[in-house]
């Protein structure tokens, strides 16, 4: 983040902080181990103030991956919601992104998570301002040669710290060799998802994408993106086994995630995805989203937490 960021506030452990003044000890367990957890969530400017979309199923996500820690947010959803909205309303810019995070704090003790009650827990909101980039060129990405983590190894469809590790080599790998991004296989060499986003595949007009067995975090765009291409009376195969070599002979890719948004793929491993231009559908899916996310549509409200 530069200098000139205009984040000023950020929420610790029930308290509004001077951005400047939220430092944390080089004891925190956390920042050793990557016994963390955290979320990343999208608001947009409405016209009329932001609004957070999906803020309940991120929610709910945040408090299900703590469980696999015994870590314990000891605020509920009103008290976190209520907090959001103070932080998002404190700042000046209506578009931005929201990261809750939480973690072990200072207590050193080795990668041991046994008598957690020794440990102190910090919960955290931040946010910072994130305009949506539209790709109107696409993406050109390749196969990483790291493999997505297995579920036998880590719950995948949890959004713990520690693992991102293997997604952030997975998307250094792809920049040092000139590609945006990167698409990860699973341990057993399917189709898994992004460095930080799912996948979705156009075939013929018809979309499919890799469920949890695929070893994926299952989005919350990828759930709300499905939900919107088969309101356009597209066909969705949603929780698909996808074989590298399909990916090819894909008429069209894109990314779907809160980062991501919708970002068309054009080409993969040098290999042009249908025309090597962005898609017919994945422009008509995209065109939609945003209708719905900057509301200028009322449908799907119930999508939207308004601060
Ligand atoms: N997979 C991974 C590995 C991610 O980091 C993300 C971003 N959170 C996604 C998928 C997309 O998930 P969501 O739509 O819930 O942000």
């Amino acid at each position: 983040m530069s200098e000139s960021t205009p984040i000023e506030t950020v929420w610790i452990d029930g308290e509004f902080v001077e951005a400047a003044e939220a430092t944390e000890s080089v004891l925190a367990h956390g920042l050793h181990y990557g016994a963390g957890v955290l979320e990343g969530v999208r608001y947009y400017d409405s016209g009329m103030g932001s609004v957070l979309f999906h803020w309940d199923d991120h929610l709910d996500r945040f408090y299900r991956s703590a469980r696999l820690f015994d870590l314990d947010i000891e605020y509920d959803r009103a008290e976190l919601t209520a907090a959001a909205i103070e932080l998002v309303r404190a700042h000046e810019f209506r578009d931005g992104y929201l990261r809750p995070l939480a973690y072990f704090g200072p207590s050193f003790d080795g990668p041991s998570l046994h008598e957690i009650e020794a440990f102190p827990t910090r919960v955290v909101l931040m946010t910072w301002p994130r305009a949506s980039r539209i790709h109107d060129d696409g993406i050109d990405v390749m196969t990483s040669s790291w493999r997505r983590l297995s579920s036998t190894q880590v719950p995948t469809t949890a959004k713990l710290t520690g693992p991102y590790a293997s997604n952030m080599l997975a998307r250094l790998e792809a920049r040092r060799n000139g590609y945006e991004d990167a698409i990860m296989l699973n341990s057993q060499g399917e189709v898994a998802e992004g460095s930080t986003a799912n996948l979705v595949v156009v075939d013929d007009g018809d979309i499919r994408t890799p469920g949890p067995a695929a070893d994926i975090l299952d989005g919350i765009t990828k759930t709300a993106v499905v939900e919107l291409a088969r309101d356009l009376e597209y066909h969705v195969e949603d929780r698909t086994r996808i074989s590298r070599g399909e990916l090819y002979d894909a008429d069209e890719l894109f990314f779907v995630g809160t980062g991501a948004e919708i970002t068309p793929i054009v080409s993969l491993d040098g290999m042009a995805i249908g025309s090597g231009t962005v898609g017919h559908h994945t422009r008509r899916i995209r065109e939609r989203f945003f209708e719905v996310v900057r509301r200028t549509t009322d449908e799907y409200d119930d999508w939207f937490t308004y601060a």
